[in-house]
């Protein structure tokens, strides 16, 4: 048995299935998905993120979180979570920097929203001294102040994929031909959730749309609004989706996203308005989207980077120096990827962003 067989069997009794569904089988299948069955991070693996390139990256993050803690009056006790912490070592670093900030460590209750039970068992090694608690969902959120951390998280969030028609929006879908997986488009059909996108869009143009972004930002949005706290959301993306995203990764190379469901890494860039939408609706503000780069120069990752630089041998140097551009360079992460806080209306964002 394998997760093609279970896809095909479902699309036989069922029909073709949206991407949005195809993708939360390849990445979360309980037996057979991507992220349940190994951790897909660094060189041995399929992709390598920020976190997973500097401490710069995570120290950086740490401090904007605790300064905006601090600008909310340092409400304790209250809850640091992360999206999909990976290895755990964004938020190991975060927290060797934060906790430099008096007050800060003893305040915090650590929640980790994962669902892998590999990479839980990382986090769980790196983190053990914070004594995090796991939850499945964002739902499970405490009702308390909120500081939150997602990196790479809402790109792996089932998305729906939309091409727009003379008449509405055709669905991609997820269909069969012969044994074959094969892409098709459904008939079309309004689309109440993309009334939004018909001034910016025309007719052959493709749109993206993860209800699942919405949900999970209304959810911290609503604790935000309710509670106190901030949100920072990193990720590749922009302000609007336009085009086909949906990409698979394998060993660090793209491969056909209905080759071999679930053995490779499956996303979509983020669209960014989704987000800011959920959160204007729950009553919380949010900042402007800034690059990568802009946001990590703002919070003084030169700074850093020369400050570790001292004292470091030439390998660690051209490390150093590697990293920095890496992370902000805007021909390398500095510029496809994207930050938006998320905080109350009565406080200021983040350092790093704006209004
Ligand atoms: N933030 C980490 C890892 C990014 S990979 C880093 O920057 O290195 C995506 C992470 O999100 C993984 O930890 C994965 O297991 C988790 N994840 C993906 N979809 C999820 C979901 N629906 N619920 C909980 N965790 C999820």
């Amino acid at each position: 048995m394998s997760l093609l067989d279970i896809i095909t069997a479902r699309i036989r009794g069922d029909g073709p299935i949206s991407i949005a569904d195809y993708m939360a089988d390849c990445l979360l299948h309980p037996t057979y998905g991507y992220y349940v069955t190994r951790d897909p991070l660094g060189a041995a693996g399929d992709f390598t993120t920020a976190p997973e390139i500097s401490q710069m990256f995570g120290e950086l993050i740490g401090l904007s979180l605790a300064q905006a803690w601090m600008d909310q009056g340092c409400p304790a006790p209250f809850t640091l979570a992360e999206l999909g912490p990976g290895r755990g070592t964004l938020m190991q670093d975060a927290l060797r920097a934060a906790s430099k900030v008096p007050g800060f460590a003893t305040a915090l209750r650590l929640v980790l929203v994962e669902a892998s039970p590999v990479l839980r068992q990382a986090q769980a090694k790196r983190l053990a001294s914070y004594a995090p608690t796991w939850i499945e969902s964002v739902a499970d959120l405490p009702e308390a102040p909120l500081f939150l951390i997602a990196n790479e998280f809402y790109d792996a969030l089932p998305l729906r994929q939309f091409h727009r028609a003379e008449e509405g929006w055709r669905e991609c879908r997820v269909g069969l031909k012969g044994d074959e997986l094969t892409l098709g488009l459904a008939g079309a059909a309004a689309q109440p959730a993309l009334d939004h996108r018909l001034e910016d869009t025309k007719p052959g143009d493709i749109v993206e749309f993860s209800p699942a972004a919405t949900s999970v930002t209304e959810t911290i949005a609503s604790r935000i609004a309710a509670h106190g706290g901030a949100a920072l959301i990193v990720d590749y993306g922009d302000w609007h989706s336009l085009g086909d995203t949906v990409q698979a990764l394998k060993d660090h190379e793209p491969r056909p996203i209905l080759h071999r469901p679930g053995e490779a890494d499956l996303t979509a860039h983020v669209d960014f308005e989704t987000i800011a939408l959920a959160a204007r609706a729950e009553g919380c503000a949010h900042s402007r989207l800034a690059p990568q780069g802009v946001f990590l120069e703002r919070l003084g990752i030169t700074q850093r980077a020369e400050a570790l630089a001292r004292g470091a041998g030439d390998k660690a140097l051209s490390e150093i120096t590697a990293a920095h551009r890496r992370l902000t360079h805007p021909a390398e992460m500095g510029n496809l990827f994207k930050v938006m806080g998320l905080f109350p209306v009565t406080a200021p964002p983040p350092p790093g962003l704006t209004v």
